[in-house]
């Protein structure tokens, strides 16, 4: 078989611990063989960064802005630990958010589902995608213990020096307040990520807030939303044949939970917090759980959601065997690489992006998967796989749908 071509790069950014050691073997067993691989290399690693004083994750996310598409490995968050096990010069910041900063955009999770692990809602026949807004609320509060006596007000002074004064509370003894904000600007940019992954997936848009109670924060994203949907969006929702649904935020709970799934949930920064990893667990495993950025531009970034997965790595050096699970980090590939082949009408990268997640599906759904998954799959011939066996094994059943 001749190996398919790309025409434009994708940027490629390394990372730390285990996930780096599967990231050489996807790229030797499932990549490699069949792709002449076309990446922009960044060496996200944690001693890289300390070498370029961070410098690589900047670039890297500029990389993005220009080629449209990226996969990430996982890296580490530097702390205490981190800064004599690594000698940092710097406790580095969060390459996810360095480069969130930088594209702005949602952040979209979604799990991997597979026939011999049930989720633990019954009805739930297809994933649910939690789009989490990544801006502002309880995150950039500020807050005050109230210690005595006294009215605490909520003042807006404008440059021109006008006042507008609200009462929060009259306080007759002990109590807390809190002043949280968000930006318009924020919302709208949300909105869009939401709607267009929405088009791009081809999945209905649900989205919630408390709005009846909230008369003028929460009603101002349920407001936001819906003007952007009837004048931007409309007519390509029913083109497409999907939906967007606005509903209350403990309605949308119910909702979702006696679903069938395949949509996608947009949620307030703290509800997509909190729903996140609910939704995560009760669909199986961490591991098993994919992650893309989307900008408002249209920049893509595709990364697991799961960490450098520490411990397993530690027995790695040890020589120990591990069974670390590759599948959301193959999806991370096969996600960037669809991506890429639809920017480009590259027809063959789409087909080999689908036809390397249907391989890695029917691998463990043919009963050979790792740890994580075989403590928790039904299945009556389940073989329990060490890190890169499971990664052959995918690479065979690959080789045979091709
Ligand atoms: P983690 O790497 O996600 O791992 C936590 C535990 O979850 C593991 O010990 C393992 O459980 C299980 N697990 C996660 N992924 C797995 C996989 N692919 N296969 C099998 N089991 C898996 O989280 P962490 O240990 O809290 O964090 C480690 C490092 O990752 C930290 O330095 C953190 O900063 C970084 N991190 C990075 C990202 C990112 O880049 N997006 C996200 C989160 C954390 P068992 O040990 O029970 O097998
Ligand atoms: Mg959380």
């Amino acid at each position: 078989m001749e190996k398919i071509k790309m025409s434009t790069p994708l940027v490629e950014m390394d990372g730390d611990e285990m996930t780096r050691i599967i990231w050489g073997a996807i790229k030797e067993e499932l990549l490699n063989p069949f792709i002449e691989l076309n990446t922009e290399y960044y060496d996200l690693g944690l001693e890289y960064r300390n070498q370029t004083n961070d410098q690589v994750t900047v670039d890297s996310a500029e990389a993005i802005k220009k080629y449209k598409v990226g996969v990430k490995c996982a890296t580490i968050t530097p702390n205490g630990a981190r800064m004599k096990e690594y000698d940092l010069k710097e406790m580095w910041k969060s390459p996810n958010g360095t480069i969130r900063a930088i594209l702005d955009g949602t952040v979209f999770r979604a799990p991997i589902t597979v026939e011999p692990v049930k989720p633990y809602v019954r009805t739930w026949k297809k994933p649910i995608t939690i789009a989490r807004h990544a801006y502002g609320d309880i995150y950039k509060d500020v807050e005050m213990k109230i210690e005595e006596k006294g009215k605490c007000e909520l003042v807006f002074t404008s440059e021109s020096g006008e006042e507008k004064r609200e009462l929060v509370h009259n306080f007759a003894g002990n109590g807390v307040v809190m002043g949280m904000h968000n930006l318009n600007k924020s919302i709208e940019s949300f909105a869009r990520s939401c709607f267009n992954f929405a088009l791009d997936t081809k999945q209905d848009l649900w989205f919630a807030t408390k709005d009846t109670i909230s008369k003028k924060y929460d009603h101002t994203f349920k407001d936001v939303f819906q003007e952007i949907f009837d004048s931007e969006y409309k007519t390509k929702f029913d083109q497409a044949g999907i939906e967007y649904f606005y509903t209350l935020i403990d309605d949308v709970v119910a909702r979702v939970v006696k679903s069938e799934g395949g949509m996608i949930w947009a949620c307030k920064n703290y509800d997509g917090d909190v729903m996140s990893d609910m939704v995560a667990t009760a669909f199986g495993s961490l591991a098993m759980m994919t992650s893309v950025l989307v900008s408002p531009e249209g920049n893509y970034e595709y990364e697991a959601a799961h960490g450098t997965v520490q411990q397993h790595y530690y027995k790695h050096l040890k020589g120990e065997e591990t069974s670390t699970n590759s599948i959301a980090t193959i999806f991370a590939w096969s996600g960037a690489l669809r991506k890429r082949g639809e920017l480009d009408n590259n027809d063959a990268l789409v087909e080999f992006a689908d036809k390397l997640e249907k391989s890695s599906i029917k691998t463990i759904e043919d009963g050979m998967m790792t740890k994580d998954l075989a403590l928790i799959a039904e299945h009556n011939n389940i073989q329990t796989l060490n890190t890169f066996d499971f990664i052959k094994a995918i690479r065979k059943t690959l080789e045979e749908i091709l």
